[in-house]
């Protein structure tokens, strides 16, 4: 069980007041709080490392780059891929997404076919759209189910022989679905398609191995995963990444440039184009070290206990519709009230100390699909208790009667 007082030592920002009450923070799906020894070793980093990396001879120069390598080599370790060369930085997921988008989309034809979900976030539908400007090619859209569940069935028929790319997330930032990767990107493979995997919902809270998904992309967000804002993460299979034009030109990418012609560096660098993040990609490592001290197993089980508590206790409350209700889903609740406003909920909520998100939650597509505006978000990390859900319920059954 986790000591989870003890781990809230260690966020300052929980202690914080608003409005003069004690903050109860449940947005922990846009961006989760940092702890101190993060925070500490970004400002490690500042305070003795700051030094521009890879291009330096001298000491200082070597040891920023040797940082920021590192954290290549646990990265690459925490997500289980092959090889270090397959770990590419990146500014966050939407960055990841937008250069597989990108750079593949230069390798598909007209009449190409791309498959995503009426689940994706807004960054794994808008490169893809971007792309069609350039190639006419065909993005398919794999409904889902009532209890927000991806209908597999429609899914299999919609991957063909021009599906080149299937694209979709590993945990929904809306229902709290949580995909079958594995069986997905088998079905992909087996019509020769390339998977991509947005898992920036994932990421916080399962395991992640890339090999075992069988995904051929793997993107994901530092923010989101208790580490610095900033850093994502894409893994590339190496026969993929060798074969994909650079992203964008500039410094770290080149081995040679001339005006008759330039050539690239090997990836990951081939796609690391500029002076990366190099502070808070150094400090992603000690976030790293920092999830697995306290063990993803022991998080999970903490956060399935709250999701399950606080789900049984909305439901108490008249005229609770919660959207996303599949077994094993990842601590998010997507919520309205009655006939309340979404946004109306949230800013109540607010006044009583409680941060939760409203609106479409950057999934436009999917809230057309439910037949609504928006919902109200709350979500869970692994520092939430059991107290802080009894206040939100109770703020929830006080501002109730004001919103009919
Ligand atoms: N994909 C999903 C499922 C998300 O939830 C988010 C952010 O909320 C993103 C992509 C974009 O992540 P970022 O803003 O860190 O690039």
């Amino acid at each position: 069980m986790l000591d989870v007082e003890a781990l809230r030592r260690e966020y300052p920002i929980l202690s914080r007041e608003v409005y003069g009450r004690q903050l109860v923070y449940l947005d922990n799906t846009a961006t989760s709080q940092t702890p101190r020894c993060v925070v500490e070793a970004v400002t490690r980093m500042y305070y003795e490392h700051k030094a521009n990396v890879h291009r330096g001879v001298f000491f200082l120069s070597q040891e920023a780059t040797d940082l920021m390598e590192r954290t290549r080599d646990r990265v690459a370790r925490y997500i289980n891929a092959p090889s270090r060369d397959e770990v590419i930085f990146t500014r966050g997921t939407t960055e990841a997404l937008n250069l597989v988008a990108s750079s593949m989309g230069q390798l598909l034809d007209d009449g190409d076919e791309i498959v995503l979900t009426v689940m994706e976030h807004h960054a794994n539908i808008v490169p893809w759209q971007l792309l069609q400007s350039r190639k006419r090619v065909i993005i398919k859209v794999v409904p889902i189910h009532a209890d927000g569940s991806l209908d597999l069935e429609v899914y299999k028929s919609l991957i063909g022989e021009r599906t080149r790319i299937v694209s979709f997330c590993h945990v929904s930032n809306v229902l709290g679905t949580v995909n079958p990767v594995r069986e997905m990107a088998d079905y992909a493979h087996s019509h020769g398609a390339v998977v991509v995997v947005d898992g920036a919902q994932a990421s916080p809270h399962l395991p992640i191995d890339v090999q075992a998904s069988g995904a051929d992309f793997y993107a994901f967000s530092s923010h989101k995963m208790y580490g610095p804002a900033g850093v994502g993460v894409l893994y590339g299979k190496r026969e993929w990444l060798e074969r994909m034009p650079p992203y964008q030109g500039g410094g770290e990418m080149i081995k040679h440039v001339s005006f008759e012609g330039t050539t690239f560096e090997q990836p990951p660098l081939k796609f690391e184009a500029g002076t990366p993040d190099f502070v808070d990609i150094a400090a992603f490592s000690t976030c790293l070290d920092y999830i697995d001290g306290i063990g993803l197993r022991e998080i999970e089980t903490h956060e399935e206990e709250l999701l399950k508590y606080a789900t049984d206790r909305m439901m108490e409350i008249e005229g609770m519709r919660i959207f996303g209700t599949t077994p094993g889903k990842a601590p998010v609740i997507s919520f309205l009230m009655g006939n309340a406003h979404h946004y109306d909920t949230g800013m109540l909520l607010d006044k009583l100390g409680i941060a939760v998100r409203t609106g479409h939650h950057c999934a436009q597509p999917l809230m057309q699909a439910l037949g609504i505006e928006g919902t109200v978000r709350a979500s869970f990390a692994l520092y939430n208790t059991r107290e802080e859900v009894d206040t939100f319920i109770a703020a929830l059954k006080r501002i109730r009667p004001m919103l009919d």
